[in-house]
């Protein structure tokens, strides 16, 4: 579904982000919570695409294993680095056959270790990709002639890579002014950080709908993880500290996690913001929790 067009049915987007599976029982599970997810109705969900391609073909195939198997709209995120223009343009024209509408465009993570591969390919920035996309498109390559509508990724606490704020930002409208058409942010913690990168975003004159990344923490191990993935993200003090009061009791971490979530999203929801994007590891507990803790059956009661 293009992008547009999910807008114009849910005015704020909730949505929720999966991952492939690498083996036959991930994938059942992962199915299992795709159908409990879905009574949720999402506006939409995204797959994501594993570091360097590393996941290109399950990416692609999941995608459409989604878009059989459920009614939902479906986002497979794209990215560039060591991908050559070929590679792209054949994941587009599959995707485009398949009647998919929407695509995150990103630039991916160098792989380290012994399979990374020297060849940076012909993309240097996610930028370049939303270009391409932009010229698949007017090729007239979509059956939909608006062609792909592209998101991008923003990043409320800065990229790790540009410590320069102010040259982030350009990089930033450089991918709008591209033709993206929406920004999904990193996942983060603190509201505050959010609602001042909104700001600074409409004052460096980017004007397109920018979704809230959330994920809720729901174990330590998890945290730790996501001080990895997630580089530079920050833990505000009061998280740490209702997550130390917890201890080791794994129950109780997940409470706080789910707590922090849930007053994070009514917050934004309260704030107006244009969306919320749920980081779900594949699971549906964590997400069905926080709306039931919202209060609401579905996600259009979150928006309404
Ligand atoms: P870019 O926007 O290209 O930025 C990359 C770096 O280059 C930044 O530091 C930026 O400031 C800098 N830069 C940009 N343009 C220029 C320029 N012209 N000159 C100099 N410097 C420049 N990774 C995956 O591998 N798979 C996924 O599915 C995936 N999904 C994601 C979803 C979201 C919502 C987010 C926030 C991130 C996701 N990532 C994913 C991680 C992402 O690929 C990394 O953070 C990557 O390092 C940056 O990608 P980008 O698209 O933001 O790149």
């Amino acid at each position: 579904m293009h992008f547009s067009d999910i807008l114009r049915e849910q005015g704020t987007t909730v949505s929720f982000e999966f991952f492939p599976p690498r083996s036959e029982k991930a994938s059942g599970d992962l199915f299992r919570s795709v159908a409990e997810l879905q009574l949720l109705k999402p506006a939409f969900v995204s797959i994501t695409y594993g570091a360097g391609g590393s996941t290109r073909q399950l990416t692609h195939d999941l995608v459409l294993r989604v878009r059989e198997r459920t009614k939902l709209a479906v986002v497979p995120h794209l990215t560039c680095l060591g991908h050559s223009r070929a590679d792209i343009a054949s994941l587009l024209d599959s995707y485009a056959s398949a009647g998919i509408g929407t695509i995150m465009a990103l630039r991916g993570d160098p792989i380290k270790g012994p399979s990374a591969s020297a060849d940076p390919g012909d993309f240097r920035f996610a930028s370049c990709l939303v270009k391409f996309i932009q010229e698949f498109n007017e090729q007239g390559s979509h059956p939909d002639p608006r062609g792909f509508a592209v998101g991008v990724a923003g990043y409320p606490e800065g990229h790790h890579a540009t410590p320069n704020r102010l040259r982030e930002m350009d990089y930033l409208k450089a991918k709008v002014d591209a033709g993206a058409s929406f920004i999904i942010t990193q996942l983060f913690f603190d509201n505050r950080d959010f609602y001042d990168f909104r700001e600074r975003c409409h004052l460096a004159g980017i004007r397109v709908p920018i979704i809230a990344g959330v994920m809720p923490i729901t174990s330590l191990a998890g945290m730790r993880k996501m001080a990895d993935l997630a580089l530079g993200v920050r833990f505000p003090a009061p998280l740490l500290r209702a997550v130390a009061r917890a201890g080791e009791d794994d129950e109780c971490v997940r409470r706080v996690g789910l707590h922090w979530a849930t007053e994070q999203c009514r917050d934004l929801l309260d704030h107006r913001v244009s969306g919320v994007h749920l980081y779900t590891l594949n699971k549906s507990t964590a997400t069905r929790e926080i709306y039931a803790n919202l209060g609401v059956k579905d996600s259009t009661a979150l928006v309404g």
